[in-house]
């Protein structure tokens, strides 16, 4: 009976499904026998067909879930797509759909000895590979303030698919020194930093045909989201798996790339109907996100954009609310005035906290709503800025975690060997770092290597021995699940104890969130599981925080939508930024700016202060450019909550 009403219900949803899309969503979902592109506007419903193309390929037998691959963005938008999925299909199990990094890592686990890395290897976020370059800067006697654009030009190297022997990776430069010793570093270390997931797959692939083409023969259909924003690593990776665009489906709109910066080349998007010969393209007008005005204020925004292809988009919606534009004396004031309105739209029109998002330009720009929130008692998360797993006691734990999983992480070793404080100081810290330079192994090796051979103060060998001990027994411990290990991290190494002993806030706070980390590890079967997991996650929301409203930046509210999108800080200097104006990049920024406006289906609220702190420093500056930019029918300008600033 089950079984038969299983049956019965996925037929209707996804013939459903296909009854709800217009003529072109509808042709772009049935063709599968040659490469497809689908070039347009945002909320024209490219999400949708890519969800709907995957589910039609499995109901119909086209092809197993497991030929499929659907790869997007960010952790965001991949989950939002499962979900999407999930409800068309309760048979889309064992679909490869992720972001690029998290599939290049599951494929990298399979074929890691290819590329000389074991297949335990660590994946390091942007905080350890920072951490990497400054210890690289101090043996070099370099200032470590120097660390931040390395790092960043390291990524964008590999963004580009430049390896550090590259010969346009200029070695008489700094940055070129630092990137070799780097990458030679974190070979040492087991590690993969974000960009090497790619390039080492890429790299896989060109050197191992017999690889390649199980891969090829494995992925039937390949779709991809949000194509305008791939780079350069990303399209070899793609071409090598689909040279001829056989079951290529990738959709996307080159209004919306904004990641140049990371080495995003939306040529990549204009150059398709090249690439692959018999494309075809598909193009959707009808918007089903936004109301008339919302879309009428963003369009008009746009068309501010030279190099663009330029698209028409209506929606069958009806005109709606037109977009608020509201000037405000400060930062604030300006908390406070969303703060109020959305507040206001909770209590009289229902607006639930979760459809409701307060997007931004910078990080820094958070804080004044953040605090306003909390004061008014508004539920609210900050999407992929410093959360949960970012925080010390977290990462504290989780290195232990990755110490027992991965021995030769030398990043997690040196976290930790010392915290608790068990008296193994900076200088032997130091001499770890010695030994393990000299004979080119990990720094846990090295503490190994000292402890058996060299004659050291009791009561640093006592330490150093009970601490490699623990670590020794834990390794063993395979019967153990995942929140077993770190409960008994916690109690065993006395890092549980040390916190209650503090007896601040901020010690409560931290156990808390441990508390909260022993809930998350749960999910977990084992400890290979939680890594891997902890090590992609970046933007993972808390559970029970489920309807709170979002702040984050604009940058990480690509392909997300919300009945009420509040857009603060529409400053010339903050938005368009400081940086892009200096260098000409305003149509990048303009962009941006469409991004966030067409994310809103009913209301767009967009703010600028007349005075703005920044960096503790008072600055008064023009409004936006693109406020002008907005076409005035669509738009309501308030210049003042009482007047008293009109
Ligand atoms: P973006 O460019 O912002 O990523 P998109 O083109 O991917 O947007 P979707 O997110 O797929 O657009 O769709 C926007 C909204 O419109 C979603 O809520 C989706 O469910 C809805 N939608 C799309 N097509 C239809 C349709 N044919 N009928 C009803 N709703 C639709
Ligand atoms: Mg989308």
């Amino acid at each position: 009976m089950q079984i038969t009403e299983n049956i019965l219900r996925k037929d209707t949803d996804i013939d459903k499904e296909l009854q709800s899309l217009n003529a072109e969503q509808y042709d772009a979902v049935v063709t599968l026998d040659r490469p497809l592109l689908v070039l347009s506007g945002a909320g024209t419903g490219k999400t949708k067909v890519l969800t709907t193309k995957i589910a039609y390929i499995i109901e119909n037998g086209f092809a197993f879930p497991s030929q499929i691959l659907a790869v997007t963005f960010s952790n965001r938008a991949a989950r939002e797509m499962k979900e999407r999925l999930f409800g068309i299909t309760s048979s889309a199990m064992g679909v490869w759909l992720g972001t690029f990094h998290s599939i290049c890592a599951k494929i990298l686990r399979s074929h890691a000895e290819a590329v000389g890395i074991s297949r335990d290897f660590t994946i390091l976020d942007a905080d350890d590979q920072l951490k990497v370059v400054k210890q690289i800067l101090k043996e070099m006697n370099i200032d470590a303030k120097a660390a931040p654009g390395i790092v960043a030009k390291i990524s964008r190297w590999k963004d580009k698919g430049i390896s550090p022997d590259n010969p346009s990776v200029d070695k008489t430069t700094q940055e070129g020194r630092v990137y070799k010793v780097y990458q030679e570093r974190i070979v040492s270390y087991d590690s993969v930093d974000f960009g090497d997931l790619l390039l080492y797959v890429v790299q896989i692939f060109k050197e191992n045909p017999d690889i390649l083409q199980t891969y090829r023969n494995r992925f039937k259909y390949i779709l991809v989201d949000e194509y305008q924003d791939t780079n350069v690593a990303q399209y070899l990776w793609l071409r090598m798996l689909s040279p001829l665009g056989q079951g290529l489906c990738c959709v996307g709109d080159d209004d919306q790339a904004i990641y140049s910066w990371r080495g995003a080349e939306v040529g990549n998007i204009l150059r398709f109907e090249k690439d692959f010969p018999n494309t075809k393209t598909v193009r959707l007008e009808q918007n089903y996100r936004s109301t008339g005005h919302i879309l009428g204020a963003a369009a008009s925004l746009i068309s501010n954009n030279q190099m663009r292809l330029g698209k028409t988009i209506w929606t069958a919606d009806g005109d709606g609310d037109k977009v608020i534009v509201q000037r405000v004396y400060n930062g604030y004031e300006e908390a406070q005035v969303v703060s109020e309105k959305i507040e206001q739209l909770h209590r009289k029109y229902d607006l639930d906290y979760k459809n409701a998002a307060v997007l931004v330009r910078a990080g820094f720009q958070t804080r004044e709503f953040e605090e306003r929130f909390i004061a008014n008692g508004i539920p609210y998360k900050v999407v992929g800025g410093l959360k949960f797993y970012d925080r010390q006691e977290i990462k504290d734990i989780v290195a232990y975690m990755r110490l027992i999983y991965q021995p030769n992480d030398s990043l997690a070793f040196e976290r930790i060997v010392n915290v608790p404080k068990r008296g193994i100081g900076a200088s032997a810290v130091a001499k770890f770092y010695t030994v393990a330079s000299e004979k080119n192994i990990s720094l846990y090796l090295a503490a190994k290597d000292i402890l058996e051979h060299e004659t050291l103060r009791p009561s640093l060998k006592h330490s150093l021995d009970e601490f490699i001990k623990f670590i020794e027994s834990m390794r063993l411990r395979h019967d153990l699940k995942s929140a077993d290990i770190a409960r008994i991290i916690l109690d065993e190494t006395g890092y549980a104890e040390a916190l209650k002993q503090e007896k601040t806030l901020e010690s409560q706070a931290r156990l808390e969130n441990l508390k909260e980390l022993l809930q998350a590890l749960e999910e977990f079967e084992d400890l290979p599981s939680f890594i891997e997991h902890i090590s992609l996650v970046m933007d993972s929301p808390k559970t029970e925080e489920d309807n709170v409203v979002s702040i984050m930046t604009l940058h990480s509210a690509k392909g997300l939508e919300f009945d009420a999108v509040f857009l603060g800080g529409w400053e010339d200097g903050v938005f368009p930024h400081n940086l892009s104006i200096q260098e000409g990049n305003v149509e990048e920024e303009r962009r941006l700016a469409y991004v966030g406006i067409t994310r809103a289906r009913k209301l767009t609220f967009i703010t600028y202060a007349l005075n703005r702190k920044i960096h503790n420093q008072w600055q008064a500056n023009m409004p936006s450019r693109f406020l002008s930019e907005l076409s005035p029918e669509h738009i309501t300008h308030i210049t003042g909550r009482s007047g008293c600033f009109s």
